[in-house]
């Protein structure tokens, strides 16, 4: 070995080259003899059709160089291979090398998934070819018109190009060689070890000089001669660490997005491609694991792709293939975690785990997700709640501006429950196994001295296929090597133990784990915004009417197979790339197709549910109302004025009063204490007063004063005007449906175009509006109404938008005379407060943020709400609250938010603080409507099925109970799971098509039944769920009353399994309930027959 690093390192590059002296180097050798297919011929389609489909149709010849498309068809290639009788005894090849994702299948079995950018290219026929096996064979080779990203034109977030070409540029058979290959693995980690160990290490010099021996020993022409340059990089591979080492857990991945840049439909085949690369890989590397999440693309698999499924459950059992994350999608990116409900998060859980556990017969016990847009404060209790204490994600590694302080750490949620959670410290869930991300992640981690484990998650995902033969081969070599960390296959139950272990001295993070990026996303495609929230309170409302009218006794029969259809389109939608609306218009279009369909069944579901509840009180005995029936479904009492259609037909506003979770004839309204006045000055302005609250409008309507009745408290800041709309301009550096940047703060710009000064369309009385239009931009327009009603302590703004912009973001502003250091916004079962300065970069990377139905900003006394239906983005910058209203971003979808909108917004000044003021009641009822249904005039008593002593307590939820929930008639864990397997297959539970599992399992069934007395408790009506959160941040007690004939109550958890000792006892003033701050609780009913 001579002394110059250089050329020492330089030449075993060239040893290894794929560029340079292929005609005399190590890589040329590779590859061995090769021969084209017998025949290639080509059948495309638009569709996605099934194999069985696909192969009787007509197949015309093509060749190798020939181009395919347009993008989204698909091409099926029939390949008739004739392998050479020379080549017994050799490892052989089918390389299939093309644009686009490939599926090979033989014998009508999907086998191997083929991707260019994945590494994917190969199938192996056969290892090391016999002579009795047959040389001639026919595979299919299915190919999707579109890249691993789609099909962007241009950029990849880009819009997809519809005319995109597909090329075959290889197609043939191939000798391998394994030796040259394991060589050149050999090389590549002792090359990485002498180029990235550094020169101040003497490992490095060790690995560059038996790189250079191998040289000298090996001769490319001579296998014989490979075994001993083998043994010399064995030498090295083989000195191992000390006992202080890092320890990586590495586990294969392949992070599948449900829907963004294609089709939901094009994720099914890209799962199986991925799927079954994957089987390939452990068939021949038995200690490789793969973590999969969502329990939506294991169903799709299961539907499609029946065989494929089979094989992934024996390697479930094998404990190879581990489903993680224990939901039924990764929930949203930005906000996995931030957009949807509370009861959506529960569900996500519910449907996932629940799946899991019939499917593979195992919960998740860790919550995954890799590539979400931040994390809501509540989601540790909600893990906690579903028996899972464990979380990796990544996507904070994201962040704009400050560097997260933690890889492990302890995660505290708002009500004090904690989760270990881990961030691979290599910052990424897709890497390759190389020596330079080893290093990484031990250089990398934030946690160095606390915790001595991390891992690394390696796979191309999106249709990659996940981890490569490669990528293990590297990290073999590395599992225990004297200078690098040691590398372990391993799982994420093996890597949360030890973390367990070595958790002593974590630290503890607590509230939100917010993602400075992508914060647009709260805003982007308004539509899918409007319909996630529609549909989390349509599915409310079937489901609370639907078990009062169960519970009333008869016929009516819970609709649970129409309701777990609708709330799993729901959950589907929530995916992080759909409900963020970061995905392209094709998926825009399957997304409000899925709300339309949950409207639609929905709302005749509700129907179904009010006809059995209230029938009798529904039969007109003429042709016109003379009485309405107004029903509530939240869990407080409502005077509110609403609309209903009268004696002669018509419709007219009436002042009602409806019972808590329950229902009232109205036949004579009530006569508002106040009536709301309007008056219209000389001015053009116009003020409306309901003795409540009372407001000033300019004609722009504009507020310039609002203030509580007989107050002098003006809640608009002096000299300000609230309803203010503003527009900014909004070009992101990239990501433009995702991101909105800080500086497009400096690009306000007032809307102040009237196009139709303030004009008051309703008068007063019960409610009192005034309407005014306004052009934004240059060619959008806003209509608006601002009504009053009688009694109602806030006013609302119902707007109607024609937006027509481009790389705009419209926001609506209210300037208020209250000063706090900091703005209370509400989440999942709760709230929580962000600081309305920016004193340090924490503070200013949140300027923009997320809430649910409202914001609040509030001093000692009194403070203002401002209340939304459909609406997710908002800030609150020293005394002004914003709500975001519509982007205007062309990538990756160009029609993003183009059209018409409507979406109604409220304020609500307030005295005393927001709790005490009922700001939560108020929000909800804002986004729960009244139902008023036309009467017959029998005298009813108002009747309601439930309530609460304590204002600080929602009652969010009240379901059937799902079957699995039954299981605590039988006694005996095992019991437990065979009878969880029945009960899941019985037609009620309205699963489908599993008859074939039925007969399986049948003879176990009977013995249960037999022996448990089970035929009891499948019959009866299912027993109730209600869910309750403390909604105050306070310590409470409080009784839940309900008129249900509750025969028994107890504690359950999120999945509706029973508490150990979670008995409650009944006493008259019904259920009593003691809750600390943002505690969820939820409790079985069992009612009496
Ligand atoms: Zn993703």
């Amino acid at each position: 070995m001579l002394k110059h690093r250089r050329t020492a390192l330089e030449r075993v590059d060239k040893f290894v080259s794929a560029t340079y002296f292929t005609d005399c180097n190590l890589r040329g050798r590779l590859y061995g003899d090769s021969c084209a297919p017998a025949s290639l011929s080509c059948f495309q389609t638009p569709r996605r059709i099934p194999y069985s489909e696909a192969v009787v149709q007509e197949f015309r010849p093509v060749g190798v160089g020939d181009s395919f498309g347009p993008t989204w068809e698909t091409c099926w290639f029939r390949v008739e291979l004739s392998i050479p009788p020379a080549w017994a005894g050799r490892e052989v090849h089918f390389v299939w090398e093309s644009d686009g994702e490939g599926m090979v299948w033989r014998d009508a079995q999907p086998v191997q998934g083929l991707t260019v950018e994945g590494e994917k290219t190969s199938y192996i026929l056969t290892s090391s070819l016999k002579e009795t096996e047959p040389h001639s064979l026919t595979l299919y080779v299915e190919l999707a018109c579109n890249g691993l990203f789609g099909a962007g034109k241009g950029s990849m977030i880009a819009p997809p190009d519809p005319d995109k070409r597909f090329t075959l540029s290889k197609a043939e058979l191939v000798i391998f060689n394994r030796d040259v290959y394991e060589l050149l693995m050999d090389l590549e980690i002792l090359l990485d070890m002498a180029k990235l160990l550094g020169e101040e290490n003497q490992r490095s010099f060790q690995a560059l000089y038996a790189a250079n021996q191998i040289v000298n020993v090996c001769d490319v022409k001579d296998p014989a001669t490979f075994p001993a340059a083998r043994d010399l990089a064995a030498a090295i591979f083989s000195q191992r660490n000390g006992e202080s080492q890092h320890t990586i857990h590495a586990m294969g991945h392949c992070h599948i997005d449900s829907a963004w840049l294609w089709p939901y439909e094009e994720t099914v085949r890209k799962c199986a491609r991925s799927w079954v690369t994957v089987i390939r890989l452990m068939e021949r590397n038995p200690e490789l694991t793969f973590v999969c999440s969502q329990a939506q693309q294991f169903e799709w698999v299961r539907s499609w792709y029946p065989g494929l499924y089979t094989q992934i459950q024996d390697y479930v059992a094998k404990g190879q293939f581990i489903p993680v994350g224990g939901t039924w999608v990764e929930m949203v990116r930005s906000m996995d975690g931030n957009l949807p409900s509370g009861e959506s998060m529960v569900r996500q859980f519910l449907q996932g785990q629940r799946f899991f556990q019939e499917q593979f017969g195992q919960m998740c016990s860790e919550f995954w997700l890799p590539d979400t847009f931040g994390y809501s404060a509540q989601l540790p209790q909600l893990m906690c709640g579903c028996g899972i204490r464990r979380f990796l994600t990544q996507k904070l590694s994201w962040n704009l501006v400050n560097s997260f302080p933690n890889h492990t750490f302890f995660w505290e949620g708002i009500d004090g429950s904690q989760v270990l959670t881990h961030f691979p410290p290599g910052d990424s869930y897709g890497m390759h196994g190389r020596v330079e991300e080893m290093l990484k992640t031990v250089k990398n981690n934030k946690d160095k001295g606390r915790v001595n484990h991390s891992t690394v998650l390696f796979g191309f995902g999106d249709g990659g296929g996940g981890p490569t033969q490669k990528m293990l081969d590297r990290m073999k070599r590395m599992s225990d090597t004297d200078g690098l960390p040691r590398v372990q296959i391993s799982t994420p139950a093996r890597l949360f133990s030890v973390l367990e272990k070595e958790s002593s001295q974590l630290c503890t993070w607590v509230g939100e784990l917010f993602l400075e990026l992508h914060n647009g996303t709260y805003t982007t495609q308004a539509q899918i915004k409007k319909g996630n929230r529609e549909c989390e309170r349509i599915l409310h409302d079937v489901e609370v009417l639907s078990t009062l009218a169960v519970a009333q006794g008869g016929t009516f029969q819970y609709p649970a197979s129409q309701l777990q259809h609708l709330w799993r389109l729901l959950l589907l939608n929530q995916f992080h790339d759909v409900l963020p609306g970061s995905c392209i218009q094709l998926v825009v279009t399957d997304a409000l197709q899925y709300y339309a369909e949950i409207r639609r069944t929905g709302t005749q579901l509700q129907e179904e549910a009010l006809q059995s509840l209230c029938g009798e009180l529904l039969q007109l005995r003429s042709g016109s109302a003379e009485s309405t029936l107004v029903l509530n479904t939240l869990p407080w009492e409502r005077t509110e004025v609403i609309s209903r259609t009268g004696p002669a037909g018509t419709e007219a506003l009436a002042l009602v009063t409806a019972p808590s979770m329950g229902y009232a004839i109205v036949r004579e309204p009530l006569l508002p204490p106040q009536p709301v006045r309007v008056i219209k000055q000389e001015d053009g302005s116009v003020s409306m007063e309901n003795g409540v609250i009372a407001v000033c409008l300019d004609t722009m309507g504009r507020l310039t004063s609002l203030r509580l009745a007989h107050s002098e408290r003006e809640s608009v800041a002096d000299g300000c005007r609230a309803n203010q709309f503003a527009l900014f301009d909004d070009v992101p550096l990239y990501w433009d449906a995702w991101d909105v940047m800080d500086y497009h703060l400096e690009t306000r710009k007032p809307v102040t175009t009237l196009l139709k000064p303030l004009e008051i369309t309703m008068a007063g009385g019960l409610r009192g509006s005034a309407s005014f239009s306004l052009q934004i931009g240059e060619s959008s327009t806003l209509t608006q109404e601002i009504i009053l009603d009688a009694t109602c302590p806030y006013i609302r703004f119902s707007t109607q938008v024609d937006w027509k912009e481009s790389h705009k973001f419209l926001k609506v502003e209210f300037p208020v005379q209250v000063r706090s250091a900091n703005a209370t916004y509400e989440i999942q079962f709760g709230h929580l407060q962000r600081p309305t300065h920016w004193n340090t970069s924490w503070d200013w990377a949140r300027f923009e943020v997320w809430a649910h139905k409202w914001m609040d900003l509030s001093e000692h006394g009194f403070g203002v709400a401002v209340l939304n239906d459909s609406k997710y983005g908002a800030s609150a910058h020293r005394n002004v609250l914003s709500l975001s209203l519509l982007r205007a971003p062309k990538s990756p979808d160009a029609t993003a938010d183009i059209g018409h909108h409507q979406f109604t917004y409220a304020v609500m000044p307030h005295q005393g603080s927001f709790q005490d003021a009922g700001v939560i009641q108020c929000a909800y009822n804002l986004n729960f409507p009244l139902h008023a249904v036309p009467a017959s005039s029998a005298q009813c008593p108002a009747w309601s099925a439930f309530s609460l002593s304590s204002p600080a307590v929602v009652l969010e939820t009240v379901k059937q109970a799902s079957l699995l929930s039954r299981r605590r008639e039988v006694e005996g864990a095992i019991l437990e799971l065979l009878l969880f397997s029945v009960l899941w297959f019985l037609p009620s539970s309205g699963v489908a098509g599993r008859i074939g599992h039925v007969a399986a399992v049948t003879p176990l069934f009977q013995l249960s039944r037999d022996h448990f007395g089970l035929a009891e408790a499948e019959d009866r009506p299912g027993a109730v769920v209600v869910r309750l959160y403390e909604a105050h941040g306070s310590t409470v007690v409080t009784w839940l009353q309900t008129s249900l004939p509750v025969k028994e109550a107890m504690l359950c958890d999120l999945l509706e399994r029973p508490a150990a000792k979670g008995h409650l006892p009944l006493e008259q003033q019904g259920m009593r309930l003691s809750f600390t701050p943002f505690q969820v609780i939820s409790i079985l009913l069992v009612l009496r027959q």
